[in-house]
């Protein structure tokens, strides 16, 4: 597992669950074993974290990302170091009237929801400026157009 999330749902009288992703070369290498293997091995990973009892759990799901036509891979890209930075902000730069607003325009967390919500709450604020501009431009020329 290279990344671990408890997303056991709130309360107290509810199953822990934990997420797990396998990346790289680890899923490419993982995808092609038989479930059940696959299953052994993800348990184990949980085991050496969390405890044995991850060897008993209740239940399992097994997502192939990769496997998925419209995903093709996930959770996030993962560039390599200089690949974005030199063109972070050409992902912003509103083009005409047409504004930017994915996570890999966030300025914190691209490539995870939080970046989303981010970056759409940034393309969300310069859409209201632009339109109070156009509504003040508007004021002062009498231009309707
Ligand atoms: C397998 C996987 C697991 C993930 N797990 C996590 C996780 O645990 N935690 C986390 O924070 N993030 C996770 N992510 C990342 C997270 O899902 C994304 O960062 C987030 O959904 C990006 O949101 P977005 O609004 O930028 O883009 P998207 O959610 O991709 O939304 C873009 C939308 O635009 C639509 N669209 C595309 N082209 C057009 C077009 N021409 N016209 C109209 N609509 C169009 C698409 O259909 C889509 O609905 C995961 C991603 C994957 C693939």
């Amino acid at each position: 597992m290279f990344i671990t999330f408890d997303a056991s749902p709130p309360g107290d009288d509810v199953p822990g669950v934990l997420l797990g992703f396998i990346g790289a070369r680890y899923a490419r290498e993982w995808d092609d074993l038989p479930p059940a293997e696959r299953r052994a091995r993800a348990l184990s990973s949980f085991a050496d974290l969390f405890g044995p009892r991850a060897l008993d759990a209740t239940g399992y799901i097994d997502q192939r990302w990769g496997a998925e036509p419209w995903v093709a891979g996930g959770p996030t890209a993962a560039p390599g170091p200089g690949v974005v930075a030199p063109y972070a902000s050409a992902l912003t730069e509103p083009v005409g009237r047409i504004l930017w607003a994915g996570t890999e325009t966030a300025s914190r967390w691209t490539g995870f929801l939080d970046g989303a919500v981010r970056a759409g709450e940034r393309a969300a604020l310069e859409a209201r400026r632009l339109v109070d501009a156009s509504a003040s431009d508007t004021e002062t020329t009498g231009d309707a157009a």
